[in-house]
């Protein structure tokens, strides 16, 4: 078979769920939401800062500095999602932290391609939205705002989410 130079997937989706799993028994952060995703990066012992943007940076949205143990997120972000691109950083902590520092540039949640993202983002999305939790409250609230606004993240991560684990808008009603 030929081979490319396509970036290559480092872990599965289940393997992901494995890591965050391990990590909240570790860390003994399980089951409180909106997730205490701070706390955490400060027990994986990086400190988080909320950068103003400058011309130059307005198009970053989020960066882990391995070297400085340090998250940088951009303060210019809607709140939601801040949040998320810190769950995703800590995801490049715990997934790629052999892979050096990462600048992530503001892109949508689903136009990315690139396989190291897409595992950032997945890991984001299990450690904000476990599977049980969500779909609880998908069950509970029929209602993509309030599900949202229960995890802390956007309607549009929420979406995402909900599409992965094959709930459909208005499946309970
Ligand atoms: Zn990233």
């Amino acid at each position: 078979m030929a081979t490319t130079a396509q970036p290559v997937k480092n872990y599965s989706d289940s393997e992901i769920k494995e890591k965050v799993n391990q990590l909240l028994l570790d860390t003994g952060l399980d089951g409180v939401f909106p997730f205490p995703a701070e706390r955490l990066a400060n027990m994986l012992g990086y400190s988080s800062h909320y950068f103003l943007p400058s011309e130059k940076t307005r198009s970053i949205s989020g960066a882990v500095e391995h070297n400085k143990n340090r998250i940088l997120i951009n303060k210019m972000d809607p709140l939601a999602r801040q949040f998320f691109t810190l769950a995703h950083e800590i995801g490049h902590i715990v997934l790629h932290k052999n892979k050096g520092n990462k600048i992530d540039f503001r892109t949508s949640l689903t136009d990315t391609t690139d396989p190291v993202e897409l595992e950032a983002n997945q890991f984001a999305a299990e450690l904000l939205m476990p599977e049980e939790e969500f779909k609880k409250k998908w069950k509970e609230h029929k209602d993509l705002e309030l599900v949202s606004a229960y995890f802390g993240v956007s309607i549009a991560a929420a979406k995402v989410r909900a599409d992965k684990l094959n709930l459909k808008k208005g499946f309970f009603i």
